[in-house]
């Protein structure tokens, strides 16, 4: 089933993100929702959607006002594809969470080798 207000598609009778009953069938131009991501990682996808000929709309989680104040790079992007793109959309997701996150640099040495977060 498909909700129109958060734009998922999902299993059952009501939503699992807001939990309303008025969902319908999902159609193939519909817009589902696909990840949400910061925007680093969001550029590299939409570059990988784009390649793969899948439109791809995008929205930041916080709003324009909101990503001002604490920057740029704290923001969440949503991404949406069309329904009928969102299988192909899916793997393309998880093969870029499976690859490495910085380019791999040939012939030099890697000086830093752990780039974790500190959250
Ligand atoms: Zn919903």
């Amino acid at each position: 089933m498909y909700c129109e207000n958060c734009k998922v598609v999902f299993e059952g009778g009501s939503c699992p993100a807001c939990g309303s009953k008025k969902v319908r069938g999902v159609l193939p131009e519909d817009i589902c929702f696909l990840t949400e991501t910061d925007p680093m990682f969001g550029g590299m996808l939409r570059d990988v959607l784009e390649q793969n000929r899948i439109p791809v709309f995008s929205s930041s989680a916080l709003g324009a006002g909101m990503a001002l104040r604490v920057g740029p790079m704290f923001d969440q992007i949503r991404f949406y594809v069309p329904c009928e793109n969102l299988p192909a959309a899916m793997e393309l997701v998880e093969e870029l969470f499976r690859a490495p996150a910085l380019p791999e640099l040939e012939g030099e040495d890697c000086k830093e080798e752990s780039h974790e977060r500190n959250e």
